[in-house]
Parts: C-alpha cells; sequence; structure tokens
C-alpha cells in the first residue's frame, strides 16, 4: 500500500473506533489497540508531514498553546431561551404560537437542557472548521485548538451531510468524570474543582490544549443552523446523529402540551439517572418552516421555551460548624445539619469551603439555611433564611487554632483555605500522610486499610510511614478486630510493598503537588531519590511540566531534616528508591540542562524517537525557540520562521547529525 493511503486508512479506521468509544460508549478494540495504531499513525504523520491533515484523530491529545482567544463575530446569531415555570406557561406560550401561525397543528420536541458551556461548531465539506464560544451571542472566542481534543466531537462527519453548516451543542462534564477529576485533586493536596459546569466552561479558556485534552468533556448536540434540505428539528437530531455526533437519545416528539407536561414531570425525575447534568427541558416547535416563521424576539426564539426543573433545594436547621484537617493540613468547615431529605438521599453535613464563604453567606450556628445538591460530592449551603434568624446569633468566628491538635492556624498569601502548620504532631494529618502512602495509586499495600492506620496510630504502633516496615505480627494481634490472620496478612502487605517501583514510592510519599504525573517524571528525570534530594530549584523548574510552585515544594519536602531521615529508614528496608535496570536501559545525563527545539523531517530517525532521545539523556524538548532554547536540531523542510527566530535569539542550530555526534 502506498504511504498515503496508508495513513488515511489508519486515520479512518481510528475515526470510528473513536466513534465507537466517545459517541456510541460501545468500544470493539481494546484501549491498548487503540493506542497501538494511534502512535503508529502518529509516527507516519511525522515521517510524512506532507500528508498533514487538521481533521487527523492524531491531533486530540492537544499540545497547541493559546496565549489570547481570538473575538469572532458568529455568523449566526447564538439567541438565549425564554423560561417558563408551569404548565400555565407552557399554554399561554402555545396560545401565541397559534396566533401567529394560525389554525395548523403543531408539534414539540422536547429534549433537556443540559447544564454546561454553549458551543457553536462550523463543519465546511464534513470538516470542523472553527468552534465558538457563546459569548455575547453576537461574538464569542476561538477555542477550536481545544475543542478538538474533545474526543465526542467528530472533526470528520460521515454520512449525508450538508456542505456547510454550523452546529450548536453545550460542552459537559459527566459527574463521574468530574468526580475522578476532583479525586485526582484531593490526591494532590490541590483544593476540589465547585462543580462540573464551571469546570467544563474553564476548560474551554485553557492555554494548554493537552491540558483541555486531560479533561474527560463531553459535548452533546442539539441544533443546526445554515443548513438547508431539513425540515424538522426532530429530523435534525436524527440525522446529526448519522453525521457522528452525540446526541442524547432522550429527546420526544409530541403533539401537545399535556405530553410535554408529562416528558417534564418523568426527567424531573429521572434526570438523576443521567451521567451528566441537567437543568430543565427545552420545547421547540419540531416544523423548521413554522420556526421561521415564527422567529425571534430581541433576546430569544419564539419557537423554543425553556422550563426549568425546580432547584434541588431544600431548607434546614444548621445545627453547628465544625473542621476537617487534611492531610497537607488544610482546614475545611463542615456544616453539620439537621438530617433533611434532598434529592433521592438524606443529607446531613455540607461543605462550607473556606473562611471566606462562611463571612460571604454570613452564616451561622442555628441558623435556617438553603442546601442544594449539584454535582458536589458533598452538598453546599447556597443561602442563609434571614427570616428565621434568632435575635441573639451571634456571626461566626472562624477558628484561629487547629481543633485537632491546638497550633495555631495560617493563611498562605493568595490561598483560601486555612491549614494548621503542625504537619508532625497532628493526629489526621499523620494518618492522612500513611492513609495516602498506602493507597491503590501508591504503595497499596494489601490488608491495611485507613482504619486500621487510624487503630495502629491510636495504640501508638505507628507514627509515620516508615514504622509500617517494622510493625511485627505480635505487636498488631492483641489489638481490637485483629485476628492472627489479618495481622499476617498486613505484614506480609507490607513486605510486599517493597517491589513497588519508584515513581509510585515517590508518590506515596505525599510531597504536595506531586501527584503521580508528577512523580513520574520527576522520576524519570533525576532517576533515583538522591538526584531528586539534592536538585535545586532551578534544575527541577527545568524539568518538562514542573513549575515554580512544585520545584518549591519538592525542595522544601527534601530540605526538612524529619523527611530526610524518614527516606532513610525506608531505604534501609528495602524500597525501591531508584529506576530499574530496565527503565534505565539507554538513559543517561548527557543533555541534562539543555533545551531542544525538533523542527522538520529527518533522514535516519523520526521525530518522536529524536524527542524521546533528548529526554531519555536528560535534555527538555520545547515546542517554541525561545531564549532559553540551547540547540535548534533542524532537519529537512524546516519551518522558516523558527531558523529566523533561532538567528535572531543566537540560539545554535544543529543537523541531525550533529545531535546524534552528542550522543554519540
Ligand atoms: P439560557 O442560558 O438559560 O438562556 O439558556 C439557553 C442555553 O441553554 C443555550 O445557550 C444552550 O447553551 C443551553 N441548552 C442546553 N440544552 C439545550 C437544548 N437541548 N436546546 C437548546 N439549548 C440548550
Ligand atoms: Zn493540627
Amino acid at each position: 500500500m502506498k504511504t498515503k493511503e496508508q495513513i488515511e486508512a489508519l486515520r479512518k479506521e481510528l475515526r470510528e473506533h473513536n466513534y465507537n468509544y466517545y459517541v456510541l460508549d460501545n468500544p470493539i478494540i481494546s484501549d491498548f489497540d487503540f493506542d497501538m495504531k494511534l502512535k503508529a499513525l502518529q509516527e507516519l504523520e511525522q515521517k510524512y508531514p506532507e500528508f498533514y491533515d487538521p481533521s487527523s484523530p492524531t491531533l486530540r491529545v492537544g499540545g497547541a498553546v493559546t496565549k489570547n482567544f481570538e473575538t469572532v463575530v458568529h455568523e449566526h446569531r447564538m439567541y438565549s431561551l425564554d423560561n417558563s415555570y408551569s404548565k400555565e406557561d407552557l399554554e399561554d406560550w402555545e396560545k401565541r404560537i397559534q396566533r401567529i401561525l394560525g389554525d395548523v397543528q403543531v408539534e414539540f420536541v422536547c429534549e433537556l437542557k443540559y447544564d454546561g458551556a454553549s458551543i457553536s461548531l462550523t463543519y465546511e465539506n464534513g470538516e470542523l472548521q472553527r468552534a465558538v464560544t457563546r459569548g455575547d451571542g453576537f461574538q464569542g472566542d476561538l477555542v477550536t485548538t481545544n475543542i478538538k481534543t474533545i474526543n465526542s466531537i467528530p472533526l470528520k462527519l460521515k454520512g449525508d451531510y450538508p456542505p456547510k453548516f454550523d452546529i450548536r451543542g453545550e460542552i459537559i462534564l459527566t459527574l463521574d468524570g468530574f468526580a475522578k477529576m476532583n479525586q485526582e485533586r484531593l490526591d494532590n493536596g490541590e483544593e476540589p474543582y465547585m462543580n462540573p459546569r464551571n469546570t467544563a466552561s474553564g476548560s474551554l479558556k485553557l492555554q494548554d490544549s493537552a491540558l483541555v485534552a486531560k479533561r474527560p468533556l463531553e459535548c452533546l448536540l442539539y441544533s443546526v443552523v445554515g443548513a438547508s434540505g431539513l425540515e424538522t428539528q426532530f429530523e435534525v437530531l436524527e440525522k446529526t446523529r448519522q453525521w457522528g455526533f452525540k446526541v442524547p437519545p432522550v429527546s420526544k416528539l409530541v403533539k401537545s402540551i399535556n405530553e410535554v407536561v408529562q416528558f417534564i414531570a418523568y426527567w424531573d425525575v429521572h434526570r438523576h439517572d443521567l451521567p451528566y447534568e441537567t437543568d430543565g427541558v427545552v420545547i421547540k416547535v419540531n416544523n423548521l418552516q413554522q420556526q421561521e416563521e415564527l422567529g425571534y424576539t430581541a433576546k430569544a426564539p419564539r419557537w423554543a421555551m425553556a422550563y426549568k426543573f425546580k432547584a434541588e433545594q431544600v431548607s434546614t436547621v444548621l445545627n453547628e460548624i465544625t473542621y476537617q484537617v487534611g492531610r497537607t493540613g488544610a482546614i475545611t468547615p463542615v456544616a453539620n445539619l439537621e438530617p433533611v431529605l434532598l434529592a433521592g438521599t438524606t443529607v446531613k453535613r455540607a461543605s462550607l469551603h473556606n473562611a471566606d464563604q462562611i463571612a460571604k453567606l454570613d452564616v451561622r450556628e442555628g441558623d435556617t439555611v438553603f442546601v442544594e445538591k449539584g454535582g458536589e460530592i458533598i452538598p453546599k449551603i447556597i443561602a442563609v433564611d434571614f427570616t428565621k434568624r434568632s435575635r441573639n446569633s451571634e456571626p461566626t468566628i472562624y477558628i484561629s487554632h487547629c481543633p485537632e491538635c491546638g497550633t495555631e492556624l495560617l493563611r498562605k498569601e493568595g490561598e483560601a483555605q486555612h491549614f494548621c502548620p503542625n504537619d508532625m504532631g497532628c493526629p489526621p494529618q499523620i494518618t492522612g500522610r500513611i492513609q495516602h502512602f498506602i493507597s491503590r495509586k501508591a504503595m497499596d499495600i494489601e490488608g491495611l486499610g485507613g482504619e486500621t492506620v487510624e487503630l495502629l496510630f491510636k495504640e501508638g504502633l505507628i507514627a509515620n510511614y516508615a514504622d509500617l516496615y517494622t510493625l511485627t505480627v505480635a505487636q498488631i494481634t492483641p489489638l481490637e478486630r485483629m485476628a492472627e490472620k489479618s495481622a499476617e496478612n498486613l505484614v506480609n502487605g507490607v513486605a510486599a510493598s517493597k517491589n513497588i517501583p519508584f515513581e509510585r514510592v515517590l508518590f506515596g510519599l505525599g510531597i504536595r503537588y506531586v501527584g503521580e504525573t508528577v512523580a513520574k517524571k520527576l522520576a524519570k528525570a533525576y532517576k533515583n531519590i538522591d538526584a531528586l534530594m539534592a536538585a535545586s530549584q532551578e534544575s527541577l523548574v527545568a524539568v518538562d511540566e514542573i513549575g515554580e510552585r512544585i520545584a518549591e515544594s519538592v525542595v522544601q519536602f527534601f530540605r526538612e531534616e524529619k523527611n530526610r531521615t524518614i527516606i532513610e529508614r525506608l531505604k534501609s528496608y528495602g524500597l525501591r528508591f531508584s529506576l530499574s535496570e530496565e527503565q534505565l536501559q539507554n538513559q543517561s545525563d548527557a543533555l541534562k540542562g539543555q533545551t531542544f527545539v525538533v523542527s522538520g523531517v529527518f533522514e535516519t530517525i523520526g521525530r518522536t524517537e529524536l524527542k524521546k532521545l533528548i529526554e531519555d539523556n536528560g535534555g527538555k524538548v520545547a515546542s517554541s525557540v525561545s531564549s532559553k532554547t540551547t540547540y535548534l536540531v533542524a532537519g529537512d523542510k524546516m519551518g522558516p520562521s523558527k531558523r529566523s527566530k533561532a538567528e535572531n535569539l543566537g540560539v545554535a542550530i544543529i543537523s541531525e547529525k550533529e545531535f546524534l555526534a552528542m550522543l554519540a
């Protein structure tokens, strides 16, 4: 097969797998096979840049950075929707419609109102041309690069699509995806995001598209503008589904407002079974000809109406505000509520986030408060019912000392949360760190759970994670609920963890901001703990994707004597503190401290391979030439702007041969 055909065949196949996986939720090959095929395509594309295609599935992984998003005018304005709250509102709307259209049959399509950020996508000849946020409805931000990373958005269409049209939809995060993102943040010692909607919306404006690619965003589509040949809204939904878009199947074609009301009643309850958030129903006149006759008011179409679900809100009494201390010492205020039923579950606690939030709401113990459940793991308090506040209520005074150890709390400049600085003496911080250390993604110690850690700590058997390795069966067996068998399991589980690879041990240490991915980067860059412990702030920042904040945290962690002592102990027990032989193969420090930009096509080596060589030998790969660039490795067909920039900045330009010679 000719290369071009081979590339095209791979693209087509990957596109289909993408569609099966992300649109139909029905993959037919394994993730591994998919990744292998994607890699194969990436390599071919790098080797043969002449077959570049802006809608190639390889562009999903992102990488391009946008400093300022360009503002563009919508070819077709993005309108808002009028709201209704009752059956009467809907009947009034129907009357207005009949007055304009006369005595004709009007059908409606009922859809759910997806709660995310609206987007308008322009397709020309079946290819995604641009993606624009709603903005003020007249003009929005051009976010095409970020949008291309969202897997459920087709870059190339299937079937009999019109030559040019705009399609509109909502960018959302599923509740599941959102919860996972937050769990990861908590694992890294970061504050969780507030809700899926704002997080989805914020994602569109991230400068680094590679970060967008990592978020589990989806796009649900609901309307087409500027296309001919379509007759009804219901047909639009069916057709767009055939073209490859993700169009939720819950929409329904109905003949009367009575049926609309039934649809609303059903989904008001069952929306909680959906994997994403909805905040209402959108009812649209089905016939597009009728839509056109009805037209628009100054702000909304006359042919559509939103019905807002009643917010999932209840009021209850706040009995007490308590304060939780996390593993990093961060304090979270919690509202303890008079138990109340909300969205199908009994709610007893709600998050108050931080001191500012308490001050903003002016929430006090004894208040009656409104509680709402969104995508958060725990519900939140949205307001105080001031009509019910008692006369002698006192403003909340935020705690000044740690509720667990009594140490005076601190608050860092620019951070919302207070924290307890007594990291070595504050019980929940101590047990929190050990719990993190044994967790699945870190040391994954079998036979040991969070509660047992607390028990062992309370009994004075452990005070840090190194102590785990000296525990004996004889020590554990006398403890409550610990039979000999479970004691043995525990000790065996601890011993087995000595084989966990370096990067996971590093993650398990619980250095603030060093999550799973960062731990991997650091392990790869420094190869063993001694090198990492000796690393300066500047050296750390020179590692790809390591910023000031992480670097500072790492340096500070290793500067502390107590941490160094614990690491020495862990070493003596035989934990892995360096990359394995296998991981080390072909790695060196030959290019340490040097930053490379790779451009063009090479004769003896693929671009991916070349970049890997740089990284394996301790160098850093950057995407654009700057004063920090040490070398520009120039291949055939290198971009002229890169060359002139390098020349202007005095960056050395080397050939592929010269580069390989550096490693020889
Ligand atoms: P609003 O922001 O309350 O004026 O509501 C209008 C917004 O609802 C639109 O801009 C869309 O982003 C969003 N929306 C969500 N689901 C739908 C849907 N099925 N049909 C139309 N608009 C929807
Ligand atoms: Zn404390």
